[in-house]
């Protein structure tokens, strides 16, 4: 029936998503990277991962409380859904980490694209004990076939490349560099 059908759907839309933002959870983002992957692959057209990670939020927690930092979660939640296009996969990984799969897209792109989810997220404010909250994150990049060609060698270049981006100071992007020469430049 209509009804079953419904509640079925809600039970799996329950099972894909996480409660604070309503984004995709860890769950259902590896598996349809697999899906992403698979497909790229098949159409030889590239895939961006973004790895996006709130700075210093411990820091953040401690000064304004847990509350305010999951304010600064949802805010961020919602800036990556409303910048996401049709087909994207953006996700809440984990704590104040976020991972996006951009399914057709090259590293320029994904940089720009990048670059404008990090500014917007500066100009946020939040609400905290009667304070005025902000934050900012750091995004690594890693591209499919370039940086990696399975999940698991994409998720880590992605890794290494926010590491950097935290390294070198925070608050910015960094593109993960290429270590194999694929003959695809
Ligand atoms: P860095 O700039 O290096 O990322 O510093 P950081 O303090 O953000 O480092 P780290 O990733 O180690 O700390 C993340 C903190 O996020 C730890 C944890 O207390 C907090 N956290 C994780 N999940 C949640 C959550 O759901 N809500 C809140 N308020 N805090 C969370
Ligand atoms: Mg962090
Ligand atoms: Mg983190």
């Amino acid at each position: 029936t209509t009804q079953q059908r419904k509640a079925k759907e809600v039970l799996r839309e329950h099972s894909i998503r996480d409660p604070l933002t309503n984004l995709f959870n860890r769950q259902f983002l590896d598996e349809s990277l697999e899906r992403e992957l698979a497909r790229a692959r098949r159409d030889g057209v590239p895939l961006a991962v973004l790895m996006v990670d709130i700075d210093r939020f411990k820091q953040l927690n401690d000064r304004y409380g847990h509350q305010a930092g999951d304010e600064v979660i949802r805010r961020l939640g919602n800036l990556l859904r409303t910048g996401a296009r049709g087909g994207d996969l953006p996700c809440r990984y984990g704590g104040e980490e976020f991972l996006l799969v951009l399914p057709n897209m090259t590293g320029e792109t994904a940089f720009e694209r990048a670059e404008q989810w990090r500014q917007a997220f500066a100009l946020e404010r939040v609400q905290g004990g009667g304070r005025v909250v902000q934050a900012t994150v750091s995004i690594g990049i890693a591209v499919f076939p370039w940086h990696g060609d399975r999940r698991e060698s994409l998720i880590r270049a992605a890794d290494d490349a926010l590491y950097a981006a935290k390294r070198g100071g925070r608050n910015r992007v960094v593109v993960a560099k290429t270590t194999a020469n694929l003959g695809l430049r």
